[in-house]
C-alpha cells in the first residue's frame, strides 16, 4: 500500500493494479494481528452480552471504570501525579477538562509508565489540519477492542465481519498524480475494495460507480462526502447497487448526502462516530437512534458553563477513554458537539443514552455579521436542489462563500432556497456569495470539510465554546477515521 517508505511508495506508484491489490492484501495480513487478535474476539463476546443491559447500569459501570482509570493515571502518569499529589479523587468528574493543546504541551506526561506490562503498544497519529500530528501511545488490545465495536455495529445492520465491503475513505491507494482508473485496490484478506477519496473528480466518478457496481458490496462504508459523490454518479448512470448497509464516519452526515445515499443504495446511511484518540463512540442503530456506547468510554455532555447539558441542546463531548490503558485521556475534550436526546429508551432494546444528533466539530461554525458563531448550517441546504456537493468558505467575519458543485448546469432556482434559509439563521448584513466549482477543497486526510474558515482568530467567542486550547490549536480538525 502507499503507506510505506518513499522507495516502496515509488514502486507502488509504478505497479500494475493486480500487484497493488497484492500489496494491499499483504499489508492487511501483516497488520491483521493488530486488528483482530485475541483482544478482538474477547471484546466482541463481552459486547454481545452488554449491549442489552439497562442504560442506568451501563452508565454506572462506565463511571466506575473512569474512576479506576483516573486512580491508575495518578499512579502511573506524570501529568496526573502532579495534579493530585494527595491521591486520586473518588469522583472522576473532579479531574479538570483536558484540551488537545494540554496533550501537545507534554505528551509523555500522559503515557502510562507501566504501559508495557499491559501488552504490546503501537503509536497512532491524529491527522490535524494544522500543527504536528499527536502521537498516541495505544495498546494493540485497544485497537482490537475498537474493531470489535466497529464490527458489532456493522453486524447490527446485517454485516458481520467478512461481508463484501467497499471502503470509500482517506486511504491513499493510488498515487496523487495518477489520472486514470483504477483508483481502488482489492484487499483479499478482508474481502474489501478500497477506494481512494482523493481522485473523485467529476470525470472519474462514473468509473468509481461502475467499479462499485461490479464489486456488488454487502457493506459500503466511508466518509459521507465520498459515499454521496459515488452515490450520485451511480444514480446518474442508472446503476443498481443494493448493499445491506451503508455506514458513514469521520464527517458529519449532511441532509442532502443522506438523501442521495438512500436514493442510490436503497438503504438509509447509518452513522458511526468515533475518533483516533479512542475517546467516545456513538452509533446509529437499525431504529435510526444514536446510542452512546457506554462500555467504550465514559462520555459527558456538558454545556458552556461546564454543567450537564439539557436534552435538545448542543453539548460538548467530553470523554474518558478507559479502553486504552497505555495513555490516560481523562475528561478529554473531543472538540465535537452532540445533542442529547429527551428519549429515555430505544425501541431496538439496546442500552446506552440516546443522542439526537452529532452536530460535528466545534470548528463547524461561521461568524455572522453580528459576530455570532453559528453552527448547524447544513440546514441551509434543506430545500436546495441541483446541488451535488457544497461547502462554506469564510475569509472574513460576516461574509460567506457558498461553494457549490452543481448537478449539471446550475439552474436559476439553485440559490434562492439557500439564501432564504441563510436569512433565517444569520444576522442581517451577512453577505452570501456563490461560487461554482468542479470539486471541493479537501484536507490532507482526504476528508471534505463542510466549513473552511480562514478567519478563526477573529472568533473571540470561539475560545469560550471550544476552550482556550482549541483556538490556540488553530482549530485542528482531527479525529482521523477509525474507518478501515
Ligand atoms: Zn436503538
Amino acid at each position: 500500500m502507499a503507506y510505506g517508505s518513499p522507495a516502496s511508495r515509488a514502486l507502488y506508484a509504478r505497479a500494475p493494479a493486480w500487484l497493488r491489490s497484492l500489496g494491499a492484501t499483504w499489508h492487511s495480513l501483516r497488520v491483521e494481528r493488530q486488528r483482530f487478535g485475541p483482544g478482538y474476539g474477547d471484546a466482541l463476546a463481552r459486547l454481545d452480552r452488554s449491549q442489552w443491559l439497562p442504560t442506568a447500569d451501563l452508565v454506572e459501570a462506565s463511571r466506575r471504570e473512569a474512576a479506576a482509570f483516573l486512580a491508575d493515571a495518578v499512579r502511573q502518569a506524570d501529568h496526573f501525579a502532579a495534579l493530585f499529589p494527595a491521591g486520586a479523587p473518588a469522583d472522576p468528574a473532579a479531574a479538570p477538562i483536558l484540551a488537545k493543546s494540554d496533550l501537545r504541551r507534554n505528551l509523555p506526561g500522559f503515557y502510562a509508565r507501566d504501559a508495557a506490562t499491559h501488552g504490546a503498544t503501537t503509536l497512532r497519529h491524529t491527522s490535524g489540519t494544522t500543527g504536528t500530528p499527536l502521537e498516541l501511545l495505544t495498546l494493540v488490545s485497544a485497537v482490537e477492542r475498537e474493531n470489535a465495536f466497529a464490527w458489532q455495529h456493522r453486524s447490527w445492520h446485517g454485516c458481520p465481519r467478512g461481508v463484501r465491503t467497499a471502503t470509500l475513505a482517506g486511504h491513499p491507494v493510488a498515487p496523487a498524480e495518477q489520472d486514470r482508473p483504477p483508483f481502488w485496490v482489492r484487499n483479499y484478506a478482508e474481502n474489501q475494495l478500497i477506494f481512494s477519496s482523493y481522485h473523485m473528480a467529476p470525470r472519474h466518478l462514473p468509473a468509481y460507480a461502475k467499479a462499485l457496481a461490479r464489486f456488488d458490496p454487502e457493506l459500503i462504508h466511508g466518509y459521507p462526502s465520498s459515499v454521496a459523490l459515488v452515490a450520485s454518479a451511480a444514480l446518474e448512470a442508472g446503476l443498481r447497487i443494493r448493499p445491506r448497509a451503508v455506514i458513514t464516519a469521520s464527517e458529519t452526515l449532511l441532509p442532502h448526502q443522506r438523501e442521495v445515499i438512500a436514493a442510490a443504495f436503497g438503504v438509509p446511511p447509518r452513522v458511526w462516530y468515533g475518533n483516533t484518540e479512542l475517546a467516545g463512540n456513538i452509533v446509529e442503530c437499525p431504529e435510526g437512534r444514536l446510542h452512546v456506547r457506554e462500555e467504550h468510554s465514559w462520555l459527558e455532555f456538558l454545556d458552556d458553563a461546564g454543567g450537564a447539558a439539557a436534552a435538545g441542546q448542543p453539548a460538548r463531548l467530553i470523554a474518558t477513554a478507559f479502553g486504552n490503558r497505555a495513555m490516560f485521556l481523562v475528561r478529554y475534550d473531543t472538540a465535537d458537539l452532540a445533542v442529547p436526546s429527551a428519549e429515555a429508551a430505544c425501541p431496538c432494546g439496546r442500552g446506552g443514552r440516546l443522542v439526537e444528533r452529532v452536530v460535528g466539530r466545534v470548528e463547524d461554525f461561521v461568524i455572522d455579521a453580528a459576530g455570532r458563531l453559528v453552527g448547524r448550517l447544513d440546514h441551509l441546504f434543506k430545500d436546495a436542489t441541483g446541488i451535488r456537493e457544497a461547502q462554506l468558505v469564510q475569509t472574513e467575519p460576516g461574509a460567506i462563500v457558498v461553494r457549490v458543485v452543481p448537478e449539471g448546469e446550475p439552474g436559476p432556482d439553485l440559490e434562492a432556497p439557500v439564501r432564504a434559509e441563510a436569512a433565517l439563521r444569520l444576522a442581517p448584513g451577512t453577505r452570501i456569495a456563490f461560487e461554482y466549482v468542479a470539486a471541493l477543497e479537501k484536507l490532507p486526510s482526504g476528508k471534505t470539510p463542510f466549513i473552511v474558515s480562514r478567519c478563526r482568530e477573529a472568533a473571540g467567542d470561539r475560545a469560550r465554546l471550544a476552550g482556550p486550547a482549541a483556538a490556540a490549536d488553530g482549530g485542528a480538525a482531527d479525529g482521523a477515521p477509525p474507518v478501515r
